[in-house]
């Protein structure tokens, strides 16, 4: 027999059914029309016993601390190597598989190699450094990919917006303008074109109708796999 999943049960005459959420923290939390008996709460609840151990576990995934120390890029992973110094100005760079961050410090602190073996604290300035290095990274390859692939779909479009948007990768507005967000640069290039084809789709239909998922699969065959890689990372797409 499973453990008997702990929940809080809110009573609300509002609520014409029972409804099942969770908080941030994984809570479980049942709401229902006041008069439902305790046993009736359970059942429901037993009864998505799945629903919750997967929610649960994408709540985990959300909230675990990336390592600084590997960044990902195009769906590779990389690990950062920090080279301190007092002269040379802040750079990043790929060089032989590794993410090397040439990091401008005071001499007192310069002529240093931190890497994660070396446990030091990962320093704020090359975080900083490394955004700005992703966000360009970004930017080179979804401008011209873009204007690509909208080429291949006879799609054009207005502007294109950089952003880092917490709850999604992408979207269109209404008046053509598509905007993305530059962390899709840690994705292997055959997701970002997926997020690249779905806007440039919504040109052609504002919505996710059958028509629309039959333009998306004309230049994106394995589209559903795609799809599935971005909806384990959490952020939704619209
Ligand atoms: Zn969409």
């Amino acid at each position: 027999m499973s453990p008997m999943i702990e929940f809080t049960h809110c009573v609300s005459r509002r609520a014409r059914q029972l409804k099942l959420s969770l908080k941030s923290d994984g809570t479980v939390v049942v709401t229902t029309p006041p008069l439902v008996p305790k046993f009736m709460v359970r059942k429901f609840v037993e009864s998505h016993q799945d629903w919750i151990s997967t929610h649960q576990a994408k709540l985990q995934a959300h909230h675990k601390k990336a390592n600084p120390w590997q960044v990902a890029i195009f769906g590779q992973s990389y690990p950062v190597t920090i080279i301190t110094s007092a002269h040379a100005a802040t750079k990043v760079q790929v060089v032989n598989a590794q993410l090397q961050v040439t990091l401008r410090t005071p001499p007192t602190k310069a002529n240093q190699t931190l890497t994660e073996a070396t446990g030091q604290p990962f320093p704020t300035a090359a975080k900083t450094a490394i955004e700005a290095f992703l966000k360009r990274t970004a930017e080179k390859y979804l401008l011209p990919r873009t204007h690509q692939l909208a080429k291949t779909m006879h799609i054009t479009y207005g502007r294109i917006t950089l952003r880092e948007q917490k709850s999604r990768w992408g979207s269109c507005s209404s008046q053509g303008n598509l905007n993305f967000n530059w962390r899709l640069v840690h994705h292997p290039p055959a997701v970002i074109d997926y997020v690249i084809v779905h806007e440039l789709a919504h040109r052609r239909e504002m919505n996710h109708s059958r028509a629309f998922w039959t333009i998306v699969k004309q230049y994106d065959p394995a589209y559903a796999e795609h799809q599935g890689w971005l909806k384990r990372r959490g952020l939704n797409l619209s």
